[in-house]
């Protein structure tokens, strides 16, 4: 099976499945919408459902038997027919066949780490270090691709996630092949910036508009696609805000250890004395993995939990998010009561934006919690 997988977007399941079974697959689709709704999963997916040997028909729908070896090497983004073209970082100068090959050896174990986190997890946002632009050379790399036969019957699928991250070199270089369409491929770009793509591009794009997620659905489908339990589907997609990829990063994360380790930031930065050293301990202990995505949704949390004490103070304490933690909310919210708990919140809004763009963590988090510091004890 293949659409149960992807949370949401029924709509877009319906049009895709149509175009499978009245035979119009379009050569090149834009799929477009805000980041982490399953754009990509989505694109895979349907490529796993037009390839599939043994593709289950059913009441004018169409999915994938989820067994035969094709769908298999969809699931592990290995399948013959597949390619996906991403960000890279610059490599070493030079002409040489693969964009791979002009990688050094700790970036290309990095980019195989990403791929290998994708194909087990088809909503993983693969973040490589340096990785700006949709190098030319990958793109001339999976064109020449093109110009050999097919090692294996069926339709070619060429997936550019993040579509918007070609530079002009490589959106040119891309245009010539929407120009000249191949009968048996079709291509996907996806992108949560459609303004930052060539007008020229998108013109030869069936255009697919994605939407975020109802959050009820996202905990039904939870619950029922992905086994979590009642209580975890909930607070996943509550977090989601309407992202199936936030929702899902939830699955194998301690959220409490998550918003502790925050709050206990937050302590060592209210200390009146020697607050720098343990401060600094704190911020080293959590950047240390490096993940982007860990430090979003941990301040995140940290911002539901200063929700909470700002709902304490001004709504009565009824429907806390954190209530496990409420005695904590409770003594802060006294404690701190003739601060600007508001402005404490929107200094964490702040961070959260940063902490995709080129922001060293350490350098985000000292700020934040000096900002904090001013707010509750100036
Ligand atoms: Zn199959």
């Amino acid at each position: 099976m293949s659409w149960n997988k992807i949370i949401g977007h029924e709509k877009i399941k319906r049009i895709l499945q149509n175009d499978i079974l009245n035979n119009s697959i379009a050569n090149a689709y834009c799929f477009v919408g805000p980041e982490g709704i399953g754009k990509d999963a989505m694109a895979i997916a349907f490529a796993k459902v037009m390839n599939c040997k043994q593709a289950v028909h059913e009441n004018n729908t169409v999915d994938a038997c989820g067994v035969c070896k094709s769908c298999q090497q969809f699931d592990n983004l290995s399948h013959p027919n597949f390619e996906l073209i991403f960000s890279l970082p610059t490599g070493k100068a030079g002409d040489s066949e693969s964009p791979f090959e002009k990688l050094d050896n700790e970036q290309f174990a990095e980019v195989r780490r990403e791929l290998q986190a994708k194909s087990e997890n088809h909503y993983h946002k693969m973040e490589i270090k340096g990785a700006n632009f949709i190098r030319v050379s990958f793109i001339r790399f999976v064109k020449r691709k093109l110009l050999l036969s097919n090692s294996v019957p069926g339709r070619r699928f060429i997936l550019v996630s993040r579509a918007d991250e070609m530079n002009v070199e490589s959106a040119n270089a891309f245009l010539k092949t929407l120009e000249e369409p191949h009968n048996d491929v079709t291509i996907v770009l996806t992108s949560s910036k459609a303004e930052g793509m060539l007008p020229t591009i998108m013109s030869r794009c069936r255009k697919v508009q994605f939407s975020p997620v109802e959050v009820g659905q996202i905990k039904k489908e939870l619950m029922v696609n992905y086994g979590f339990d009642e209580e975890s589907a909930h607070t996943a997609s509550l977090f989601s805000g309407g992202s199936p990829v936030r929702a899902l990063q939830f699955e194998s994360s301690d959220l409490a250890a998550s918003r502790n380790a925050m709050v206990n930031m937050l302590r060592q930065s209210l200390k009146r004395k020697d607050f720098q050293l343990s401060l600094s301990a704190a911020i080293e202990e959590l950047v240390s993995t490096k993940d982007k995505n860990k430090l979003f949704n941990d301040l995140k949390l940290f911002q539901l939990w200063l929700r909470d004490v700002s709902a304490n103070r001004y709504g009565g304490g009824a429907n806390l998010f954190n209530s496990d933690d409420s005695l904590t909310i409770i003594k802060f919210d006294n404690a701190f009561r003739d601060k600007n708990i508001l402005k404490a919140i929107e200094e964490v809004d702040a961070s959260i934006t940063l902490v995709h763009r080129n922001v060293n963590p350490q350098l985000l988090l000292y700020k934040l919690f000096f900002n904090l510091r001013e707010i509750f004890l100036v």
